[in-house]
């Protein structure tokens, strides 16, 4: 979740229903913006108009997302937690590639999204914050693991091993002892410098091994790892 999202007509159609009565500017909503946001008001739920963005007591600064993992721990968020969750109904948002491309996310079904939040009052201001998680590319229908982690590489620049079937049989001949590909992983990775363009490099190298050399019928003789490869030392 980036710092943008979209709100439409059909946004404000949902929250008449909640007795919201006020113009809605269709368009995308931005840190500070005001947006209609569904929260408890006694034993109802009502949709009212908050800023987007609480503003950090110790520095000012403007914060727009929560990640839902650690905001029980911090104390600009824990109370709000508690007591003060809401419900911020958008159309679509946005989050933009490495590239600085944007990437639109809308539901399947072109339901309305329901991206959840919490608030508090800043003087007579109920400002939110969306609560937002660690990235999840496995959630997505038809990706793998392997996909996922392919995507999370090469598109987002993110420092992850991708693990295929080239490099689990490379190792299983080399006489690796991993019991699953957790442990093969952690196996490079305890070296590797923690960016991205080395895993890239490193996908790469193992990929063209496992497609020039260790094929299906290995081509043990023109190997670069030959003297090393517990396959041919067994010959
Ligand atoms: S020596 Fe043969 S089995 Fe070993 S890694 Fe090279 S191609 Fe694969």
């Amino acid at each position: 979740m980036c710092s943008r999202y979209g709100i439409s007509e059909r946004v404000e159609q949902y929250i008449s229903s909640y007795g919201w009565n006020r113009q809605l500017i269709a368009g995308d909503v931005r840190p500070q913006d005001m947006a209609p946001v569904l929260a408890r008001q006694g034993n109802m739920v009502a949709a009212l108009p908050m800023a987007w963005g609480m503003h950090n007591p110790k520095t000012g600064q403007l914060i727009i997302n929560a990640r839902e993992e650690s905001a029980a721990g911090k104390a600009m968020f824990s109370r709000s937690l508690r007591t003060q969750r809401c419900i911020l109904p958008a159309e679509k948002f946005y989050e933009w590639d490495a590239a600085g491309h944007k990437v639109t996310f809308q539901r399947e079904d072109d339901s309305l999204l329901h991206l959840c939040g919490i608030y508090r009052y800043e003087g007579a201001v109920p400002c939110f914050v969306i609560l937002t998680k660690a990235a999840d590319s496995m959630a997505i229908k038809g990706i793998g693991e392997e996909t996922a982690d392919v995507i999370l590489l090469y598109a987002f620049r993110e420092p992850v091993f991708v693990l295929d079937a080239y490099t689990r049989r490379i190792l299983a001949r080399m006489g690796a002892t991993m019991q699953n590909d957790d442990e093969r992983r952690a196996y490079f990775v305890k070296d590797l410098l923690n960016n991205s363009a080395v895993y890239g490099a490193y996908h790469w190298l193992l990929l063209e091994q496992g497609k020039r050399y260790c094929k299906k019928c290995p081509v043990c003789d023109e190997c670069p790892l030959h003297d090393d490869c517990g396959k041919h030392l067994d010959r």
